[in-house]
């Protein structure tokens, strides 16, 4: 009788044990990497655009020695409490207005913190007194610092009535101490700058974490920390047609905690075939009753706000503006004035993903575009990119059937399919991952991205900023938030 056949014993590795070896928690020596990640934190958040972060950390951080600046700041609710949002930067020239202290090292200038202070008063802005400390992913206040603030912050509060306080950084740590408006005082949970990474500085690293089995396979890119960060976010898609359906499917089985869903519109047959996971039976259901469900189906424990209003309805604007990323693919020059509004006015980044096939008259299909935009706040604008058509937005603006009558009477439906939608909705979702997680490669690349797919090709477009607009700059909104 011949011997049963044995099969080869393997090394043994426990299948639990397999599933912890995941990547290192400490980003520490990857050569691709340079952030560490931090999950959101809960409390009081300061957001900075890149721009001003650049430009604050050659000033901070160019030499080996202390220096300062004031940051005056819009404020907002948060998705996890209340927001300062950089809107200006007052650097602090040394030896003119950061000079040698009477009690600690160094100090701002009697005379700077007055006209800070002024300006923050007739802005209605907070003021935040900021400088750098050495060290890398820690950071806090000395007891110098400390004794600086009683003898000056409940004056500066007085004066300017607003929220002031301090701000203390490392290149990869900061640290805050709030005064606030109602007598209070506050620590500052994070900083946070969204660009092509959307990095969070905070006083210490964020302690470690272990993420739910289903999501094993990713968290061996993004770590258990980039796992979480995806549960802490509050996420709108704006739009639920073929583009933003395919954005829910992608976002909710990444394990995205909280979606906002906006659409007012019910499903039509002709949606059917875009539509993930519909039905026959869903005619005539509302947009954000089907992503609701589908979410549901990716992650049962997922947040969801519905919204069935169009994106200019206040509770959709008040929705958006507490929100950590937006993804725009609703195609009005309403939903894009809106979206690029909050963007700037709010800090918050987003994704334009959308698709176009131009049609002739005599019906030639010209060029096939697929378009990821990334919105950077302060940066990338769609008033400065020519993308938002002001006559269209006029009649976009103009109530219900109105509207409609006015822009659609003569408009022949656009071709639309499934597969040319999932090319940008791949890029949008790829991007935002990539970028909340920090593995870009490259902080400053704010470029969209336009597949080509009769060319088969690929280009990637640099945003044009026109250093006058009302929409993005200092002239607009930019971080005032709700000030
Ligand atoms: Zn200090
Ligand atoms: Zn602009």
């Amino acid at each position: 009788m011949a011997e049963p056949t044995r099969t080869p014993t393997l090394p043994s590795i426990e299948p639990a044990q397999r599933l912890r070896q995941r990547r290192p928690e400490s980003r520490e020596g990857d050569p691709m990497v340079r952030h560490q990640v931090n999950p959101p934190a809960d409390g009081w958040s300061l957001a900075l655009p890149p721009r001003m972060w650049a430009e604050l950390s050659e000033h901070l951080f160019l030499d080996g020695d202390e220096h300062g600046a004031v940051i005056l700041a819009g404020i907002a609710d948060g998705p996890r409490g209340p927001r300062l949002l950089g809107r200006e930067l007052l650097i602090a020239t040394d030896g003119v207005d950061y000079v040698a202290g009477t009690f600690g090292y160094r100090a701002l200038s009697p005379e700077f913190v007055r006209d800070a202070a002024v300006r923050a008063a007739d802005e209605q802005l907070a003021y935040l007194a900021v400088h750098n400390h050495f060290g890398s992913t820690s950071v806090g206040f000395s007891p110098v610092d400390f004794a600086s603030h009683e003898r000056g912050y409940p004056a500066l509060r007085q004066i300017t009535g607003q929220v002031v306080g301090a701000v203390v950084f490392t290149p990869q740590a900061a640290a805050g101490d709030l005064w606030l408006r109602d007598g209070a005082r506050a620590e500052l949970a994070e900083v946070i700058v969204p660009g092509n990474n959307l990095i969070r500085l905070r006083p210490r690293l964020a302690p470690a974490t272990v993420s739910d089995l289903r999501y094993d396979r990713q968290a061996r890119l993004f770590g258990d920390q980039g796992q979480e960060t995806f549960n802490r976010l509050r996420v709108a898609v704006v739009g639920l047609g073929g583009v933003g359906s395919m954005l829910v499917e992608f976002l909710s089985r990444l394990g995205v905690g909280h979606l906002v869903l906006i659409d007012d519109e019910k499903v039509e047959e002709t949606n059917l075939s875009r539509l993930i996971a519909a039905e026959q039976t869903d005619v005539g259901k509302l947009k954000t009753d089907l992503a609701s469900r589908n979410a549901l189906r990716a992650n049962p424990e997922i947040t969801l706000e519905p919204i069935a209003e169009r994106v200019e309805h206040p509770t959709a604007r008040q929705a958006l503006a507490s929100c950590d990323w937006i993804f725009l693919a609703a195609d009005t020059d309403a939903a894009r004035h809106w979206v690029n509004e909050t963007v700037h006015r709010y800090l918050i980044p987003a994704t334009q993903a959308g698709v176009k096939v131009p049609v002739g008259a005599d019906g030639t299909i010209g060029q096939i575009h697929a378009a990821t935009r990334l919105l950077v706040p302060g940066k990338t604008c769609m008033w400065c990119d020519g993308l938002i058509n002001s006559t269209n937005l006029a009649i976009d603006m103009h109530p219900g059937e109105e509207r409609r009558l006015a822009r659609y009477l003569d408009e022949v439906p656009a071709p639309s399919v499934i597969a040319l939608n999932s090319v940008a909705v791949a890029e949008a979702v790829n991007h935002f991952m990539l970028a909340v997680t920090a593995l870009h490669e490259d902080d400053t690349d704010t470029a969209s991205i336009l597949h080509r797919p009769r060319s088969r090709d690929r280009a990637l477009v640099v945003s044009r900023q026109d250093p006058t607009c009302s929409a993005c700059g200092l002239n607009g909104p930019l971080g005032r938030g709700d000030s």
